[in-house]
């Protein structure tokens, strides 16, 4: 799909994704931050499973727990966030700009403009 400027009609459109890049970025911190707070409940399920092989088995098993855990929850959030900004950039902000005008403007306004001149 080609997006067009709504103003001047020019192909040469940039997509900025700011709130996408902003909450891609809050989202891995806050779930990292989060997963580090549970690091420690995953740490003793993972060294209890550890205990199993002996006490190397429970360091190992408490460390991989947590790096797995703190590893997941970072990428959770970032798709999460990633997720959420992509619709803000999407339906709130003027996520494209006009190379040739500089005209700022979001594709779901943009519709609508165009299928209000349509009637
Ligand atoms: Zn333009």
């Amino acid at each position: 799909m080609t997006i067009l400027c709504p103003k001047c009609k020019s192909k040469h459109i940039l997509t900025k994704h700011t709130a996408r890049k902003i909450c891609g970025t809050i989202g891995a911190t806050t779930a990292t931050m989060g997963g580090v707070a549970t690091t420690l409940s995953a740490a003793k399920i993972g060294a209890s499973f550890g205990m199993v092989a002996g006490p190397i088995g429970s360091v190992l098993g408490g460390i991989t727990s947590a790096v797995l855990v703190g590893l997941v929850s970072g990428v959770a959030g970032c798709s999460a966030g990633t997720a959420l900004g992509e619709m803000v950039d999407t339906t709130i902000l003027d996520n494209h700009e006009c190379v040739r005008c500089g005209h700022c403007f979001s594709l779901a306004r943009a519709d609508e403009t165009s299928s209000a001149e349509g009637y």
